[in-house]
């Protein structure tokens, strides 16, 4: 079978149909426009929507979300061992978060970081009111090709704060099961499992907000766009009691979800930043809190591959470690000292086998190849290379149609107090980008949504 279309309004060009070849006899079905316009609906009818680029307010326009015309092949051992392990990262982004000593050294001296640090700092330092913690997150994955043959689990990161696609996740597999079905492939139809992360986040959603022990409102951030405006009104309209509760328009909030806040233009005036402090310090739920956030980052997971480090998280567990360790790609720091400057080294001598990654997320700031050299032949002797951690770059063998594709799986946790009260591996995603773009996931118009199907 073959995987090479994607549908992003619409890029099916007749160049894509000639690189196919034979790949077309052996689907036994000729991908005409009418089969692509048979998935376009069918996207439709399942809600796999997104807003227009023209018309981003617009209620009235929506499009599908892009996504393959067909699922792609994923080796079943390889997708159990990510959801096998899911539970485990869980645990240990939670234990990392309550673990100052290990997130204060690394992180105070990024500039974003920094400034999350500075709550960070203030909440450590008071009493905190809310001992219930909700963690919603997701672990993305790729598929490592050995050069010496063999393929393996490596973690690309993992998300704490705004883990999207949990929604569109649990609709696309009905989507490609009826285009598989179409195509005359009922027998593959059958392999593209249930998903439904939307429910199982939901889940946690639920249980945290029924520990808050009182029948009242959630706030979500309904659109990413609007943080700031949120964050502002937010600081305008929200205010704590004396016990810390915290009302918004009058309304006391049980869970703050941050469907953003990650990134520095999310931040633009002293007022969102006051905003995120006072829903930080209140008595509600936050997903995550801001421990949690910072236990995501990029500097925390470098940290994390140390020798030693995972055994001091999980003492009594070497089974858990080794879960864990086993999907880890090599991870280098850039600090000052003798350690990073055979990082830079490294680096400097074999560029293409690594990526360059600054403590960001939402896709499109990691540096590959040439550029790495030229950032950092110009930092190497600055403080400022510390910004970035180097990481071996996995290198997926692209399938015919060369596209990449990265799994992730979703794990959603509330903790009160010392008990895990609820925590599971509620779903997967797969998302697929051309092998030319070597960062940038679906939101950048990169990567399309897919589906495993198991071999
Ligand atoms: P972000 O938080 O911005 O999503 P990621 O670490 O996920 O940061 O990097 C963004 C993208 O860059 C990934 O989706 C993946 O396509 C690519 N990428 C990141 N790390 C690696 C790596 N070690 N090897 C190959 N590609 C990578
Ligand atoms: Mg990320
Ligand atoms: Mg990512």
């Amino acid at each position: 079978m073959q995987f090479i279309l994607t549908l992003r309004n619409c890029d099916i060009s007749d160049q894509n149909k000639d690189e196919q070849g034979d790949s077309k006899d052996r689907l036994s079905f000729t991908i005409t426009k009418r089969a692509i316009e048979i998935a376009k609906d069918t996207a439709l009818l399942h809600g796999v929507l997104m807003r227009t680029k023209e018309t981003p307010n617009s209620p009235e326009v929506v499009s599908y979300a892009p996504f393959t015309l067909f699922p792609t092949p994923v080796p079943t051992a390889l997708f159990h061992q990510a959801l096998a392990v899911q539970t485990h990262f869980n645990r240990l982004v939670d234990r990392v978060s309550q673990n100052p000593a290990f997130l204060e050294e690394p992180l105070a001296r990024y500039e974003m970081i920094a400034l999350l640090f500075n709550i960070y700092k203030q909440v450590q330092q008071e009493h905190r009111p809310q001992s219930i913690v909700l963690g919603l997150n997701r672990s993305d994955y790729m598929l490592d090709h050995s050069p010496y043959g063999g393929t393996s689990l490596k973690q690309i990161e993992i998300n704490t704060i705004a883990a999207s696609f949990g929604g569109l996740a649990s609709r696309t597999p009905d989507v490609h099961r009826h285009i598989l079905k179409v195509a005359n492939l009922p027998e593959e139809s059958n392999n593209v499992l249930d998903n439904n992360p939307a429910a199982g986040l939901a889940r946690g959603l639920a249980k945290a907000w029924e520990l808050y022990g009182s029948e009242r409102c959630v706030l979500k951030f309904g659109k990413a766009e609007f943080s700031e405006i949120i964050l502002i009104y937010v600081c305008r309209t929200g205010s704590l009691d004396e016990s810390r509760r915290l009302f918004v328009d009058g309304r006391e909030i049980a869970i703050v979800y941050f469907r953003n806040g990650y990134m520095p233009q999310n931040y633009t005036s002293e007022k969102s930043w006051e905003a995120r402090l006072m829903m930080e310090r209140s008595l509600a739920v936050k997903c995550p809190d801001i421990s949690t956030h910072l236990a995501g980052t990029k500097k925390v997971q470098q940290e994390l591959a140390r020798r030693g480090v995972l055994e001091r998280f999980f003492p009594d567990e070497p089974e858990t470690v080794a879960q864990i360790r086993a999907t880890f790609a090599g991870l280098y720091t850039l600090d000052m000292g003798e350690e990073g400057d055979k990082t830079v080294a490294m680096a400097l001598a074999n560029p293409d086998q690594y990526v360059l990654k600054p403590q960001r997320e939402g896709g499109g700031n990691n540096i590959y190849g040439s550029e790495i050299c030229e950032v950092l032949e110009n930092l190497k002797n600055s403080t400022e290379r510390m910004a970035y951690i180097l990481m071996d770059k996995i290198q997926p063998v692209p399938v015919q149609n060369y596209l990449l594709s990265e799994l992730g799986v979703f794990g959603a946790y509330v903790r009160k107090g010392k008990d895990m009260v609820f925590n599971e591996c509620v779903g997967h995603l797969l998302r697929t980008k051309s092998s030319e773009h070597a960062d940038g996931g679906v939101a950048a118009g990169v990567a399309v949504l897919d589906n495993p199907l198991l071999v």
